[in-house]
């Protein structure tokens, strides 16, 4: 059904007033991409001015690819005996921190499948084991989805493993898992996995007791616009609530090598992704940052993304492997993103996993890179 508004939602913005779902799927499907872009990047240079774009240095290990939860858009799960399933151990997986933190990652981003043979015990030996090979590094453990599955396999409370590894020092999680947030499509895709009310309960838990947390979106698969419009609503409902979720990362889902992928055979059009880019900057009033990422779609989305209202650039990913096992491998250094980031008219600055600037790169790029970061991944 065609989105109807009774309020033009660009008047609605400019008086400073919210969005509502009407609006929101309007703009989502109908509005002019230019107009869209536009709005939303006033927003953003209101909020963070129009110079600086921030980074992370970070790597993404996977502590394990054993999983028995089943997502259809999954390609990295392996069910346990597979010839390359896998545990790490704490010390194999120090190591891997340890050689990204060598190459310059400040942020290890920990995440695994869902594995009854990792323990809460494993959880904590992990993150001990990093910090004592890499004390500096910034841990960032375990998604929403995963701590709902801990807990349900240590038959534990959520709020306790929550507890337990804010305990152990840790200060920001990754909003992982969260798909899209509609009962309706997690269903068709990850009927298994976390539920929309316990993904946003392991959230408001997490924000309550102190931690500060990203939230994901994966659209492009079965979802329609009202999912993702209802997707943002939520989020920014609970960020009312808590004021605990420092940026939104949406990204396309890959088909390669997945169930899925015999109903959707491309990734969705990377004019989608910055709608989705525009339209979370003005629909999470409440959010401070938005990414737009030269990693999950490709350089140019990702630099459109960061005129349509994205203040952040996401990560250089030392090591990734969950897209890449879908067949998604793009490769970044450091010069490369930040010459991306400087072709995209911004400067770029460096950041934690907390989104305090560490680094502004005022200085041009040194020579002999120039050719590196062409407008194609
Ligand atoms: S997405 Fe995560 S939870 Fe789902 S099957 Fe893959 S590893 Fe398991």
């Amino acid at each position: 059904m065609e989105p109807v508004i009774v309020n033009d939602p660009f008047e609605t913005i400019e008086k400073g007033q919210r969005l509502d779902r009407q609006q929101a799927l309007w703009m989502l499907a109908k509005a002019p991409l230019g107009r869209l872009m536009e709005a939303a990047h006033l927003l953003r240079v209101k909020r963070h001015g129009d110079r600086l774009v921030t980074f992370v240095f970070d790597t993404n290990p996977n502590y394990t690819n054993i999983c028995n939860t089943g997502c259809k858009f999954c390609a990295f799960c392996r069910p346990a005996g597979a010839d390359d399933a896998y545990i790490l151990s704490p010390s194999q997986l120090a190591a891997k921190v340890k050689a990204a933190y060598e190459a310059g990652a400040t942020t290890v981003l920990l995440q695994g499948g869902h594995n009854p043979q990792v323990t809460l015990k494993d959880w904590i030996a992990f993150i001990r084991a990093i910090r004592k090979t890499c004390p500096d590094i910034h841990i960032h453990p375990f998604s929403p989805a995963e701590y709902v599955f801990m807990s349900q396999n240590e038959a534990v409370d959520l709020e306790k493993v929550l507890r337990i590894i804010w305990d152990e020092g840790v200060r920001t999680i990754p909003g992982g898992g969260a798909e899209i947030l509609s009962e309706t499509v997690r269903r068709k895709i990850a009927p298994a996995k976390a539920s929309v009310s316990q993904w946003l309960e392991a959230c408001r838990i997490a924000h309550k007791i102190g931690f500060r947390t990203t939230a994901t979106m994966m659209y492009g698969h079965v979802e329609k616009d009202d999912d993702i419009v209802e997707h943002l609503m939520l989020l920014r409902g609970l960020q009312d609530e808590t004021g605990g979720f420092t940026s939104f990362i949406p990204w396309s889902f890959k088909p390669g090598q997945t169930a899925l992928a015999r109903r959707v055979k491309h990734p969705a059009h990377p004019a989608k992704y910055v709608r989705i880019i525009a339209l979370a900057r003005i629909v999470l009033d409440n959010f401070e940052h938005i990414q737009s990422s030269w990693f999950s779609e490709n350089v140019a989305a990702g630099q459109l993304g960061l005129l349509a209202g994205a203040d952040d650039f996401g990560g250089i990913l030392v090591e990734e492997n969950v897209l890449q096992q879908a067949g998604h491998n793009p490769k970044a250094t450091l010069d490369k993103v930040k010459t991306i980031i400087r072709r995209a008219g911004f400067t770029p600055a460096q950041r934690d996993s907390d989104y305090k600037i560490m680094e502004i790169f005022q200085a041009p790029d040194p020579p002999g890179i120039g050719g590196v970061a062409s407008n194609a991944d």
